[in-house]
């Protein structure tokens, strides 16, 4: 199978984030066919939710509409580095494949601070492929704070 990466899907999410005065990020979950499960942008503000994060909420709803607790053969894109809690989830919900865009040295748990996957509790790890459209990825957030400033 060609590759395909559905990494703009997750930035268009992420843009539509920010014009909801979220902090841009998006995610996108896309099954073994290759089948848009799920997309989906910070909440966190809007449902007065820290856990509502882009893959937190894409996961939810990719698991919901499989009726499966695990995205067992998924990929889940993703425009920012996972924070701990939402990598947890992404071992949880088995998903496959990980592409993520720009580093988050603040908040990131993947390559950085706890780094759930190569902690001996992660069940599973999943491939992990990073700095995916990560220049787009990090200008969307630098434009956000710099004009909250
Ligand atoms: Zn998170």
């Amino acid at each position: 199978m060609i590759f395909r990466s559905h990494m703009h899907l997750a930035l268009d999410e992420a843009r539509a984030a920010a014009a909801r005065g979220e902090v841009p990020v998006g995610a996108v979950v896309v099954s073994p066919a290759g089948e848009v499960l799920a997309r989906a942008g910070n909440r966190t503000r809007e449902l007065n939710d820290p856990t509502a994060h882009a893959e937190m909420l894409a996961i939810r709803t990719a698991c919901a509409r499989t009726g499966s607790e695990r995205l067992t053969g998924c990929d889940l894109y993703v425009t920012l580095e996972p924070c701990p809690a939402c990598a947890a989830v992404i071992s949880a919900a088995r998903i496959a494949r990980l592409y993520y865009g720009a580093a988050d040295p603040k908040s990131g748990g993947v390559a950085q601070g706890p780094r759930i996957f190569s902690h001996p509790q992660a069940h599973h790890v999943p491939e992990v492929y990073d700095g995916i459209a990560s220049d787009d990825a990090a200008d969307l957030l630098k434009d956000f704070f710099a004009a909250r400033r």
